[in-house]
């Protein structure tokens, strides 16, 4: 019962993609439990940031629009999206021209994750609070629903606020100060070109090379690069 109720999750993920063409993971619901966060800077029509938070089986996700903000004072849209395989969490490359979310995909930060507060409950509720352990953010955040509105269409809206801690700071701004992957260290540039940083150490270059070897052979023909919105 558990497990059919988890295969459903991914259904909404798996309508919006073609497998044969974007180098997304397929919809697969890992059998591991554990407390993995993401978040993704993603390229698309607009730049955004995808939270996302391993629970059930699969990543609960967000879109924050201007990304998360370590400043108690900013409530950060958090537009809650269709929930993602676990797999989702490892993935950094380009979603092809013509494909859901064309653009490329950074993994801009990833750690773990606590609950502060019963995740079911505060999921139903709209009232999630949690403690993240990441390279670039760290210490208590709480996700709050709003009230739906027509003009919603369905969507849910939801805060993404930073909780006064020693990890709080007035004005900062993460998404501002670094802009590298922490997987790879390349720029959105670096992603989207398929390029490999030359500082790099060569443990992390040959795990970018085998990554785009692989992007190579799902896609034979390399698109020249997408011109950038900004
Ligand atoms: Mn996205």
């Amino acid at each position: 019962m558990a497990r059919a109720k988890a295969d459903d999750l991914l259904a909404a993920y798996k309508a919006k993609r073609d497998f044969g063409k974007t180098p997304e993971p397929g919809a697969k619901r890992a059998r591991a439990k554990g407390n993995s966060f993401v978040i993704q800077k993603h390229a698309a029509r607009r730049t955004h940031f995808d939270f996302r938070l391993e629970h059930d089986g699969v990543l609960k996700s967000w879109a924050v629009t201007k990304g998360p903000s370590l400043d108690p004072s900013q409530k950060r849209l958090a537009v809650m999206t269709e929930d993602h395989p676990l797999e989702y969490g490892g993935f950094e490359g380009v979603i092809p021209k013509g494909q859901y979310g064309a653009g490329p995909v950074m993994i801009w930060d990833k750690g773990t994750w606590e609950p502060l507060n019963d995740p079911d409950e505060g999921l139903a509720k709209g009232d999630f609070k949690i403690r993240l352990h990441g390279h670039r953010l760290n210490g208590d955040f709480v996700l709050v629903r709003m009230k739906p509105r027509p003009q919603d269409r369905g969507k849910q809206n939801w805060l993404l606020i930073k909780k006064r801690d020693e990890y709080a700071g007035d004005g900062d701004e993460p998404t501002q100060e670094f802009d590298t992957s922490v997987k790879s260290g390349r720029t959105m540039e670096e992603i989207e070109t398929g390029d490999v940083p030359i500082w790099n150490s060569d443990k992390a270059q040959k795990k970018t090379q085998s990554r785009s070897k692989r992007a190579v052979t799902a896609k034979p023909a390399r698109k020249p690069a997408r011109k950038k919105a900004r």
